[in-house]
């Protein structure tokens, strides 16, 4: 409303602004933007009528005879830029990408998670999700290769840890970016970091998933160079053979109002039976979601036993081999951990998917079967089989040929986005597939 839009110019005035950063993300989840000067004008005609630009070098948008996009910003995103000056200072808005005829674009990554979202809020809805981003501080030797920045554990502490300066400057600098942070710590592998968020809705907090990244990767890289280092944070999901890998756990939950669908009290597990069928959702479609959630071919040196991410499609209430977990809060905090998603993923069409499954799973009461509650990483091929646990896709050329047969996940995209999606991760396997490594001459040289 033209309210809010001179609400929104007498802020930017208060806070120095001078460049407006106008962005969205492609189909990998990169984020892209252009930038405007701010002089004090009147802002009505870019909220209203948005921005024209060419989108036909963005990942996964348009062709060259058909590319006009329009960029309209969302009021609600504003904020200024802590890693960026203070005097004559940046701000950003996030965009949601229109065609030219002011419909939403089919390829906007943010516009089919609202649409997904829009299904929801017909039935009185909301999907909240509370992501943990995991990444690694590295330093790059003279090979140009990443080594861990330090040597600590998981919960260590000074002088081992080397990341309390990171981590305090990086939460300083999220909250002034207006997200709060639930926690942050040391990981397990060496160099390894999380940084978890409080649970907000999807489309809020897949923002801040994109925020976080840009803000971590903006404000180690300053730090880098006031320190003359070349240290650097990587959202790789396993950047190091024989250690733990980063995922992006997302804890989840349906609310109706002010009720969180997933508690019951009456039950003899706390949970209620819609929270049991988003779980079948889940699982069902976990192959597909994969895909999705695991989007690039080092995804899935991750997905492998011993590193407390998941392998099998299962569920289990303590269980951390399993794919979903159930944590123990009950009530209003009642909630699942989706453990496949890495930070590399798109947290726009990541929590689309995930969401259609679940919502799936509630309209159809698919059955998630009986919980798992021992390691699963300790059974042998039979003892799963036997026990019916599935595994989830072992490569990206597996959960590629999985997201080609699931249409549910296939119609969450959209047919634009599945489109291109599948044209990227076909191309990027074979260009992964024909590469020899280091790993094949040490094995094979003297075969
Ligand atoms: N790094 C582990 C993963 O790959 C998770 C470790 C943890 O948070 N408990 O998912
Ligand atoms: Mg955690
Ligand atoms: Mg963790
Ligand atoms: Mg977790």
């Amino acid at each position: 409303s033209e309210e809010k839009i001179q609400l929104i110019t007498e802020q930017m005035k208060e806070d120095n602004i001078k460049f407006i950063r106008l962005q969205f993300v492609d189909i990998n989840g990169t984020v892209k933007n252009i930038v405007i000067p701010f002089n004090g004008e009147d802002m009505a005609e870019l909220f209203n009528e948005g921005m024209l630009f060419d989108g036909s070098s963005i990942a996964g948008f348009v062709g060259i005879n058909d590319s006009d996009l329009v960029l309209k910003p969302d009021i609600d995103t504003y904020s200024r830029l802590s890693w960026r000056p203070e005097e004559s200072a940046t701000c950003r808005f996030i965009c949601d990408v229109w065609t030219p005829e002011k419909k939403p674009f089919a390829g906007d990554p943010r516009g089919v998670l609202k649409k997904s979202l829009s299904h929801i809020a017909e039935m009185g809805l909301k999907y909240n999700i509370g992501p943990e981003p995991e990444f690694f501080i590295v330093d790059i030797d003279e090979n140009g290769y990443p080594m861990p920045y330090d040597q600590a554990g998981y919960f260590d502490v000074e002088p081992l840890d080397k990341g309390p300066d990171f981590r305090r400057e990086l939460t300083l600098n999220l909250e002034e970016l207006d997200f709060e942070v639930e926690a942050s710590h040391h990981e397990v592998a060496p160099g390894q970091n999380e940084i978890a968020f409080k649970f907000k809705d999807a489309l809020k907090t897949a923002d801040a998933v994109i925020t976080f990244k840009q803000a971590i990767k903006a404000i180690v890289d300053n730090m880098a160079t006031f320190d003359q280092m070349d240290y650097r944070v990587t959202f790789m999901p396993k950047p190091f053979f024989g250690v733990s890998g980063s995922g992006m756990h997302c804890h989840q939950s349906v609310f109706k109002g002010d009720r969180n669908l997933f508690s019951d009290p009456n039950s003899e597990t706390g949970l209620s039976k819609d929270a049991m069928h988003f779980m079948g959702g889940l699982l069902k479609h976990a192959p597909a979601i994969t895909a999705i959630t695991n989007p690039i071919v080092n995804s899935y040196k991750r997905l492998v036993p011993g590193y407390e991410a998941p392998v099998y499609r299962a569920y289990g209430f303590k269980n951390r081999s399993t794919l979903i977990r159930i944590p123990a809060a009950r009530g209003k905090a009642t909630r699942i951990e989706y453990r496949a998603p890495d930070p590399a993923c798109n947290p726009y069409l990541a929590f689309a998917v995930m969401l259609e499954a679940g919502v799936d799973g509630i309209v159809n009461k698919i059955d998630p079967g009986e919980p798992t509650e021992i390691n699963i990483y300790e059974l042998n091929e039979e003892e799963r089989e036997s026990m019916g646990i599935k595994v989830l896709p072992t490569s990206l050329w597996e959960a590629y040929h999985s997201l080609e047969e699931d249409p549910l996940i296939l119609n969450a995209l959209g047919s634009h986005v599945s489109e291109k999606f599948l044209e990227l991760k076909y191309k990027e396997w074979d260009e992964y597939r024909v590469q020899v490594f280091g790993y094949e001459q040490r094995k094979y040289l003297d075969i």
